[in-house]
């Protein structure tokens, strides 16, 4: 039973925090938060209810949540089910038979002033340059299905190749319940059935639960997933609506067995109206169709899901389905939205719960008092609103710049009218291969021209400092990068001998 908050309290400090929801966003924010404070925390689930149960690969980023939650990253991958992601593998989307990597880190060296794909570009045009995935280690390692690290316990530690993992959704919110318990989270098993919203104010009272109990809180966190019980009360929450740009609004997903290599990346293949992922986890393979209704029936989209999996499948497909977008405001009063709840990307980049690990970060950089100033919740729905719309082109550009010509729903995506910040970045790229970050964006120059690259778009011309190398300058620099990495790679363990070290080190 949770008591009612003090009232004699004058300090203005947070009395209580409840979050609402037990999915991966409900455990990561209560575990960062826990960490960082003693303000007493509540969290509410329901098992009657369940979580969404996909969600299995990263991106770089997340090393970072883990360590600052002091997570030993052997028993985390051990307790996860996990394997290691080096990048993710794009087969079919620039048409049939094209693939290529967005490989995590650097591509090529670059001289100090220009990016590398300056070099790579003049390099190709006189015809002295391999795939521009050649240039990158982490692309080399993860199609030779190799993986090392600094320490990593096996040979070739000296390799300086970032990583993410794959991992089991569940067993990750598991893990980070325990580690939250023990810095006192108390956990509440109930159905929520009713919220008590201070309409004047534009605030959250209370939430009552289907026993009865009400639980009462200064700062509520909505990771309630879809259903966003909490924020969808609040003005200026609605949706923004990102499906005439994002047009893929359903999924299914199914694990299966697998007797392949244990690969370290994703894979996402593209077909006639959407794509399939394909996520290898130590004892398993998660697979996922994602598709967009108008193009392809559910009947069709199963079929193809199980048509193109490694081995039996686990259980019967799952089905999803989900509108693209995000929320106006992810905070308003005394309620942010993390998760689901605050609206969704489609899984392409990984990049959702990355978006759960930055809003929990900033809420605890902004962490209010009771009288939440209405600056701190602009300024952090300003830089979200940034974040995710950077993302979403980053996103579409995928769609957009797609090769797959004769296939209705390919057609229309490549004819689509695009956000004015993402034409603004095709055109820069295109003219001379330019690239601006905006607003701290996510993804960097090196991942954009992978992409870029990748889905041919070319640029007309590349930055003059590049003519500055002689030929045989430039033919020395990208045949040494080559041995280098070849090198590195042959002396690395396949990632299944890397996985193995690495849990029973
Ligand atoms: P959920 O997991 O849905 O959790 C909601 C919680 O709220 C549950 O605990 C539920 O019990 C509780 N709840 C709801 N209503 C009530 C109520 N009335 N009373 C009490 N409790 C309640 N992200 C990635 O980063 N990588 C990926 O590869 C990836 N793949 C994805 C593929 C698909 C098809 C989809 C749809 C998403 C994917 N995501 C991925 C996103 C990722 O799954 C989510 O961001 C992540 O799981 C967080 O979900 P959540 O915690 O917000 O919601």
């Amino acid at each position: 039973m949770i008591e009612a908050l003090n009232r004699d309290d004058s300090s203005n400090r947070l009395r209580r925090i409840v979050i609402v929801g037990g999915g991966s966003a409900g455990w990561m924010a209560a575990a960062a938060l826990s960490q960082v404070t003693r303000i007493p925390i509540v969290l509410i689930e329901s098992d009657a209810i369940g979580t969404v149960g996909v969600g299995e690969a990263t991106i770089p980023q997340i090393r970072t949540f883990n360590r600052a939650l002091g997570i030993d990253e052997r028993n985390f991958v051990r307790e996860t089910n996990g394997s290691f992601k080096l990048g993710i593998r794009f087969v079919g989307w620039n048409g049939d038979g094209s693939d290529y990597i967005h490989a995590f880190g650097q591509v090529g060296r670059g001289t100090g002033v220009i990016p590398f794909h300056h070099l790579w570009l003049r390099a190709q045009a006189a015809g002295l340059a391999g795939p521009f995935g050649d240039y990158a280690l982490n692309d080399v390692a993860a199609r030779a299905g190799k993986m090392a690290m600094p320490g990593g316990g096996m040979p070739a530690q000296g390799t300086n190749m970032p990583w993410a993992y794959h991992f089991d959704a569940s067993l990750y919110a598991a893990f980070l319940r325990r580690l939250s318990e023990q810095r006192g989270v108390q956990r509440i098993e109930g159905k929520i059935v009713d919220v008590a919203v201070d309409r004047e104010r534009q605030s959250i009272g209370s939430i009552t639960l289907e026993d009865g109990q009400s639980i009462e809180g200064d700062f509520f966190v909505d990771c309630s997933g879809f259903r966003a019980l909490l924020i969808s009360q609040l003005d200026g929450s609605d949706m923004q609506d990102w499906s005439h740009w994002l047009p893929c609004d359903s999924a299914q997903a199914v694990p299966c067995q697998s007797d392949r290599p244990l690969s370290p990346f994703t894979t996402s293949t593209a077909h006639k109206a959407g794509w399939q992922w394909h996520i290898p986890l130590q004892s398993r393979v998660g697979n996922g169709v994602v598709y967009c209704r108008a193009f392809m029936s559910d009947e069709e989209a199963r079929d193809q899901l199980l048509a193109n999996i490694d081995g039996p499948p686990d259980a019967e497909p799952r089905q999803i389905r989900f509108t693209t977008g995000t929320r106006r405001k992810h905070w308003v009063g005394n309620c942010l939205a993390v998760g689901l709840s605050a609206g969704f990307l489609e899984p392409l980049e990984s990049t959702s719960i990355h978006l759960i690990q930055y809003s929990v970060a900033r809420l605890m950089a902004m962490l209010p008092r009771r009288d939440v100033d209405p600056a701190i919740v602009d300024a952090f729905n300003h830089e979200i609103s940034q974040q995710w719309a950077r993302i979403r082109d980053f996103l579409i550009l995928h769609y957009w710049a797609n090769g797959r010509v004769g296939e209705e729903f390919w057609d229309a995506c490549r004819t689509m009218d695009l956000p004015a910040s993402l034409t603004e970045k095709i055109d820069q790229f295109r003219a001379a291969g330019h690239f601006t970050r905006q607003d701290e964006e996510l993804f960097t120059q090196v991942g954009w021209s992978q992409v870029f690259l990748g889905q041919g778009i070319v640029p007309n011309s590349w930055h003059p400092l590049a003519d500055e190398m002689s030929e045989i300058e430039l033919r020395d620099l990208l045949s040494s990068i080559k041995s280098q990495h070849g090198r590195m790679t042959s002396a690395m363990p396949t990632h299944g001998e890397f996985v193995d070290a690495f849990i029973h080190h």
